[in-house]
């Protein structure tokens, strides 16, 4: 028989973890219930955190105006630099370099999104690669960087610049820590040894710290990282694997010195067993090897991460083990995992960060009271799953869709069988380049279609509707988007200008 728990509101909640998830999540929950609910985080020294994490899509400026966080402030604190979105080298085949751009492609004309007319004017041997109709494409290889500013004239490119921000994962989560703590947040440093659940339900009634402290809270958010010491090392969630289709499972980190100007895009270069990453910050560069250990070894992927960095190293590489996949339930009784204690989706597209915030948003919308109605917790459940399972779709995008034959790697990835939903979104973009966005899943057209002609599927036609309009005006459009976009990338300032004069960060 399952105990009844207490009627009412929740009254304290206690955060296990202080990474990146613990103090989104506090600062998070301190700032939209103020003191009505007590907020309590423990982390362990240590333990420490992951300390990776670095890149991050444009929707985290939403969280940022959930806590009212300056732009300015938050860039200064973090060494941050600013991301217009991915370069892609070697990924389609070695040599080929594409952007994955955040923003919009074009403009769209009637019905048909931009990429249609594009599609038609490139069979006839009119138009230019795709990156020369988005601001970001063209802007992030050139180094130009700019915030829209407020007199920008309505319609134009300049008007509606989609970025995101790299930063200093430690200097993040201090950050983070400094508002949580001025909004209420009690944090414990100690690490928890053992945890009371409820003879009967079986919910989480308190943790005990190694200090012999018991914190007890109405609802857990277990924010361990990969321990996820509540909800699988106490509740047994469950976990899905899904490196079958991910094979990568294991990543090494080291940062360089700085040598040049920050780039204001995240660089991502496929290797023989995975991909390196290069992430600018205003006062070094962050580096990873993402690999599979089932194809390489430690030490060729020191070896490799080592001989391509663009600076000395500023340490020894750092490994990291993983398993990409997700939580089976993330919301179980009442504990709730963010962050890497809810799953993990390999770096490649800087959504992480995201996923934590998604799960905080959720939270905040299902917010339960005392007695956890289990409706909440199975909504949450769902849409969490849906928010994975879309991300691992267009992650296994870019390594299915290459023509890389030159090691096992990439005959395994190029040849393994993949969900049936990610195969439909190829099948119908290569038939006449259409995609169709479901639900609120985190990528939207413009990533789908750059990432899909970046890994080299090009449709076999277009929509029949872009016959509708004269060869001529479609022409002109294309062509008028193209001028538009270089004209605008003109005007815009390096990326490093920028920063110098808005947001540049003490030196360390
Ligand atoms: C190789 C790699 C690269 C990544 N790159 C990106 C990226 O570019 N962009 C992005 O969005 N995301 C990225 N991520 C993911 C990102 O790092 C994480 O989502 C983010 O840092 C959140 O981690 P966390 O807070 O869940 O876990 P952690 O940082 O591991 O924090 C766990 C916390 O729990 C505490 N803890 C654990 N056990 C106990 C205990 N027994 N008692 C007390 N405290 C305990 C620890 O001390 C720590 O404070 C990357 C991840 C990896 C592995």
């Amino acid at each position: 028989m399952t105990q009844q728990r207490r009627e009412g509101p929740i009254r304290s909640v206690a955060i296990i973890g202080g990474g990146t998830a613990g103090w989104m999540t506090a600062a998070a929950i301190s700032k939209s219930f103020g003191r009505e609910i007590q907020v309590h985080l423990v982390e362990s020294e240590e333990i420490g955190t992951i300390g990776v994490g670095e890149a991050t899509v444009p929707h985290i400026s939403l969280f940022n105006r959930l806590l009212q966080i300056d732009e300015g402030e938050f860039v200064r604190q973090t060494q941050g630099t600013f991301k217009l979105g991915i370069q892609f080298n070697d990924w389609s085949k070695i040599g080929d370099s594409y952007v994955h751009g955040f923003g919009t492609i074009g403009r769209d004309l009637g019905l048909m999104p931009f990429h249609q007319y594009w599609l038609k004017a490139r069979a006839m041997g009119k138009a230019a690669d795709i990156s020369r109709y988005s601001l970001n494409t063209l802007a992030a290889p050139q180094g130009k960087f700019m915030v829209s500013p407020s007199d920008a004239p309505k319609n134009t490119p300049l008007a509606e610049i989609a970025y995101a921000y790299h930063f200093d994962a430690g200097l993040y989560a201090q950050f983070l820590r400094r508002r949580a703590e001025a909004q209420g947040v009690v944090r414990t440093e100690g690490k928890v040894i053992a945890v009371k659940q409820n003879g009967e339900s079986g919910f989480v009634e308190s943790v005990t710290l190694e200090s012999g402290a018991d914190i007890a809270a109405d609802l857990f958010i277990d924010c361990s990282g990969f321990r996820a010491l509540l909800i699988e090392e106490t509740l047994h969630a469950g976990y899905e694997d899904w490196t079958h289709w991910l094979p990568c499972d294991r990543a090494l980190a080291v940062p360089c010195a700085k040598v040049g100007p920050p780039t204001p895009y995240t660089r991502s270069t496929a290797r023989t067993a995975g991909w390196q990453w290069r992430i600018p910050l205003q006062h070094r560069t962050g580096n990873g090897h993402v690999y599979s250990s089932a194809f390489m070894t430690e030490t060729q992927a020191a070896d490799i991460l080592m001989a391509n960095l663009d600076g000395p190293a500023l340490g020894d590489p750092r490994p990291v083990r993983f398993t990409t996949g997700r939580r089976r339930k993330i919301w179980d009784k009442n504990v709730i995992a963010i962050g890497l204690a809810s799953g993990f989706i390999e770096p490649l597209e800087s959504t992480a960060i995201f996923l934590i915030q998604t799960g905080i948003n959720r939270l905040m919308g299902l917010f339960p009271q005392n007695s956890f109605q289990p409706i909440l917790q199975d909504t949450y459940n769902a849409q969490m799953q849906f928010e994975y399972e879309r991300i691992r779709d267009f992650i296994i995008l870019h390594y299915r869709a290459t023509r890389r034959d030159d090691s096992e790697f990439w005959n395994y990835v190029r040849t393994m069988a993949i969900p049936d939903s990610l195969q439909a979104y190829i099948d119908l973009f290569s038939a006449n380049g259409q995609f169709f966005r479901q639900g609120e899943e985190l990528f939207g057209l413009t990533s789908w279609v750059q990432v899909m002609l970046g890994q080299g599927i090009m449709p076999r036609t277009y929509h029949p509707a872009v016959d509708w309009v004269r060869n001529e005006d479609m022409l002109n459009l294309v062509g008028h988007v193209e001028k538009v976009i270089a004209a605008n990338v003109g005007l815009m300032p390096r990326h490093e200008d920028f920063i110098a004069r808005h947001c540049a960060a003490p030196p360390v």
